[in-house]
């Protein structure tokens, strides 16, 4: 029942210096799911994030929709329709949230395009409404994870990469996380998920794909991933 896929990769492969970060990796990311992307610390998943984001510079063949990725500077690979967060969440204490926002966009020469109830609906969606008036250093870490988040959506992307969303967040605030996540996939916005709280993967997720030591080790249903005895293994393991 997953759509077609709006994101592919095919053989991508990172290296730095000697080390082989993502060893051809293909893997489709279906539109309008939230696919987790899960795997023990250095197995590469941050670096397949910013293969796609083009923070790395990678081999093999990535598409979104009918664009081909490969080669373009970020900023073109975000017109095409990206957004994504990164790990360490910056934000301008001392601006609103909303500012921090604006911020964000003409960062990236697109402020002139942003519209006020664009801004408004995101804000809703993400339970900002209350609070994107209010300096971003008042708030909890859970709702500065919602601000780096709304600053990907106000470009519009069709796909949205989060790279652990849920770090520093406890559980009841990444339950809150996770409502939300599904609120922006109900309004046909594609999710690529690296995390690292399963619980929060196993709720949300409509897809896992699962790699270790840069390769790709298992793809399915939440429930085929939680049952796969070798990722069991690969959390428990050598690594
Ligand atoms: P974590 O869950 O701990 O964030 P990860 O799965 O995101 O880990 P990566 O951060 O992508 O893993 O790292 C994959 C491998 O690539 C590791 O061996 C790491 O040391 C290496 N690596 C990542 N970035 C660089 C870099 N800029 N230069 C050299 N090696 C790097």
């Amino acid at each position: 029942e997953l759509g077609d896929p709006v994101l592919s990769l095919r053989d991508v492969s990172v290296r730095y210096g000697g080390v082989v970060a993502v060893d051809g990796v293909t893997i489709s990311v279906p539109s309008g799911a939230i696919v987790g992307l899960i795997g023990p610390n250095g197995a590469g998943k941050t670096t397949l994030i910013d293969a796609i984001s083009g923070f790395a510079r990678s081999s093999g063949v990535i598409t979104l929709g009918s664009d081909t990725l490969d080669g373009l500077r970020s900023h073109r690979r975000i017109r095409a329709g990206l957004g994504r967060t990164f790990q360490a969440i910056e934000l301008y204490d001392d601006l609103s949230v909303r500012e921090n926002v604006l911020v964000g966009l003409s960062g990236r020469g697109m402020s002139a395009g942003v519209d006020e109830a664009d801004l408004d609906e995101i804000f809703a969606t993400l339970g900002l409404s209350a609070v994107s008036e209010v300096a971003a250093g008042e708030l909890s870490q859970g709702q500065r994870q919602l601000v780096s988040i709304a600053r990907a959506l106000a470009g519009r992307p069709r796909v949205l990469l989060l790279d652990e969303p849920a770090g520093g967040l406890d559980t009841t605030e990444s339950a809150w996380l996770g409502e939300r996540l599904k609120r922006i996939r109900d309004t046909g916005i594609t999710i690529l998920l690296v995390e690292h709280d399963m619980s929060l993967v196993l709720a949300i997720c409509d897809r896992i794909e699962v790699l270790n030591f840069g390769r790709l080790l298992a793809g399915g249903a939440p429930a085929e991933i939680r049952g796969d005895p070798a990722v069991a293994e690969a959390y428990l393991g050598t690594g």
